[in-house]
């Protein structure tokens, strides 16, 4: 027995009025044939020697019953069930709605009843996958209040891109498994995608008419200047040596990423990316030696057209020195044309 809080009050047990416990006891029951342990809350006077409930006790007791039998047969507690619900932001009566159950089905489901195991998958498989939420909330939009609809699917909308953010990370993660943190080909720094989002955003701040190849171009100088000054690159990525100069493993993953904008304009025919700056994202991972670093990158190269940016690239030994289609090295940053 567990003393949770003593008070004096009316005593549920002799109705006069003294200092009353409520304890915590751990109580066995069955459900469903199988024995179950759980703690429920009591009222204990002490001058009866007795034990009691109140309503609100006795209904709590009967969720911690429920809950201690859900988790006994691995079925979704009803706290889980309430934290699935709030990811997505709807009412129990909604939610019932958009899952075509009845109307006090999540209620009873976040309280004392038990959900099969039907009712169960469905509600792991709507935690894991919000687009298949958006599916059904598109399915019962009619059974819903515009106002509803459109906050749930204001929500799911915004969940969604942020998985697929989250996923598209991964993808490009795993494919810098091999090479991460590897001195000669990364810088000796673990890729920091946090960073590369920032540095992206701070030249597109700075630097007018930004277009992809430039931009991959201001990423490498920033990367390797600042192995040159300190021994580390700044976010990790590795550079291959293509026929427009230093371009990152994974670069159209990477400008995909939130946090990046481009917009796409016509060229002389071609298709370009230009750069444009997110407001509201602040430079909270990039250290103040490494801003100094960018900068310095702008000012020597801030005012340059693609076209000359390509052939300073091509001047620069470690551009010389590295086959075509291959790992631009970091030790090459020793000899790079700035400081
Ligand atoms: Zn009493």
């Amino acid at each position: 027995m567990k003393i949770l809080k003593s008070q004096t009050k009316l005593c549920l047990s002799c109705m006069e009025e003294h200092e009353v416990q409520e304890v915590l006891i751990l109580e066995e029951n069955i459900f469903n044939n199988k024995t179950v342990h759980y703690n429920a809350i009591y009222e204990y006077c002490s001058k009866a020697d007795e034990y009691t409930q109140s309503e609100e006790m006795i209904r709590k007791n009967d969720v911690a019953f429920k809950d201690a039998y859900k988790k006994q047969m691995n079925l979704l507690t009803s706290d889980e069930i309430i934290e699935i619900r709030n990811i997505y932001g709807v009412s129990q009566k909604d939610f019932a709605i958009i899952l075509g159950w009845g109307l006090a089905t999540i209620t009873r489901y976040e309280n004392y009843q038990v959900q099969d195991t039907a009712h169960d998958d469905i509600l792991r498989k709507i935690k894991e996958d919000p687009k298949w939420f958006l599916q059904l909330l598109e399915r019962s939009r009619d059974n819903l209040s515009l106002k509803a609809y459109q906050k749930y699917s204001k929500g799911v909308n915004a969940l969604i891109k942020s998985k697929k953010n989250e996923f598209l990370k991964e993808v490009i993660e795993m494919q810098y498994i091999d090479i991460n943190g590897n001195e000669e080909l990364t810088g000796g720094t673990i890729l920091n995608l946090d960073k590369v989002v920032e540095i992206v955003n701070v030249f597109s701040l700075k630097v007018q008419n930004l277009f992809k190849v430039k931009l991959m171009k201001y990423l490498w100088y920033s990367d390797f200047l600042n192995y040159k000054r300190t021994g580390r690159s700044i976010t990790g990525l590795a550079y291959k040596a293509l026929p427009m100069g230093a371009v990152p493993e994974a670069h159209e993953m990477i400008i995909a990423l939130e946090g990046i904008h481009f917009n796409e304009v016509l060229i002389n025919g071609n298709t370009a990316y230009k750069f444009e700056y997110v407001p509201g994202l602040d430079t909270k991972y990039l250290s103040e030696e490494e801003l100094e670093v960018i900068s310095d990158v702008i000012r020597q190269f801030g005012d340059m057209n693609t076209k000359d940016m390509i052939d300073v690239m091509h001047k620069e030994a470690a551009y010389k020195e590295t086959e075509a289609n291959e790992y631009i090295l970091y030790k090459y940053a020793n000899q790079l044309s700035i400081n």
